[in-house]
């Protein structure tokens, strides 16, 4: 059931304090606008917000107050997900079941990523998260993706070495928050039609997160360590769980050469 654009209106008036004079428009050239005048706050909003939540209209609100990156986000996010909703109505496929579970050994990514959504995005973010099919055994790798985001099944999945012993709970929250940070701030095309994944905007928002400079210390501490021992090498000593013991995993110097990405 849609919100009638007087209660709209009216909620944007008591939560910005000030009077709003709200059009709703179908011009998709600006879908937002919002201007001070002498009276009050001239708003001007695309029919399609009629159609949201609460989470989404008090995005609405700090964005005409104030706008945050919080609320630029979750606004964002709703438009994408609209978008994405009329090309898939239009594309409506065979349906495509993924299999897969959000429980690990030591980690729940469910009820983790639940949380880094309600207190970093409002809850705004739609998505399903499970863990990464491990390679076969014997695949080497030193090149890992630790985790991606796929627009298409709004799935994260996140590689399952993080659920190894020593890998301390907010290197996989931070992890999670990147790929958040995907859904938040979409890929750009550039003039030449390639895609920017991780846009200044991105990197911004990736760097609010509280324990960013902790988690980027460890992986660049254990990125090496934490593959090898997904590949069969030592394992990560548990002390390694704090971030910020230096210590070398029992067996020998770690091997070098491990890449990070993040995508
Ligand atoms: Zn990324």
């Amino acid at each position: 059931m849609p919100m009638h654009a007087e209660d709209l209106r009216r909620f944007l008036s008591e939560a910005t304090g000030k009077p709003v004079d709200l059009k709703m428009n179908n011009n998709t050239h600006s879908l937002v606008s919002a201007r001070p005048t002498p009276f009050g706050i001239r708003v001007s909003l695309h029919r399609m917000f009629l159609e949201g939540e609460a989470p989404l209209f008090q995005a609405l609100a700090r964005f005409i107050h104030r706008p945050t990156p919080e609320a630029r986000a979750a606004i964002r996010e709703f438009i994408a997900l609209r978008h994405e909703r009329i090309t898939e109505a239009r594309a409506a496929g065979p349906s495509r079941a993924i299999r897969g579970t959000a429980r690990g050994r030591r980690f729940n990514l469910e009820e983790r990523a639940a949380i880094i959504n309600r207190r970093h995005f409002g809850g705004a973010l739609q998505y399903r998260i499970i863990w990464g099919r491990p390679l076969r055994a014997g695949r080497r790798q030193h090149h890992v993706t630790l985790g991606t985001w796929n627009l298409r099944q709004r799935i994260i999945r996140i590689h399952p070495m993080l659920d190894m012993p020593g890998v301390p709970s907010y290197m996989v929250d931070f992890v999670i928050y990147h790929e958040m940070c995907h859904i938040a701030v979409p890929s750009q095309a550039s003039d030449t039609g390639r895609m920017h994944h991780h846009t200044p905007e991105f990197r911004a928002l990736e760097r609010r997160y509280p324990l960013f400079t902790r988690a980027m210390a460890w992986e660049k501490r254990w990125i090496s360590p934490m593959i090898a021992a997904w590949n069969g090498g030592p394992p990560l000593p548990t002390s390694a769980d704090d971030g910020g013991n230096p210590e070398t995993p029992s067996g020998g110097p770690p091997e070098s050469g491990g890449q990070l990405t993040l995508f």
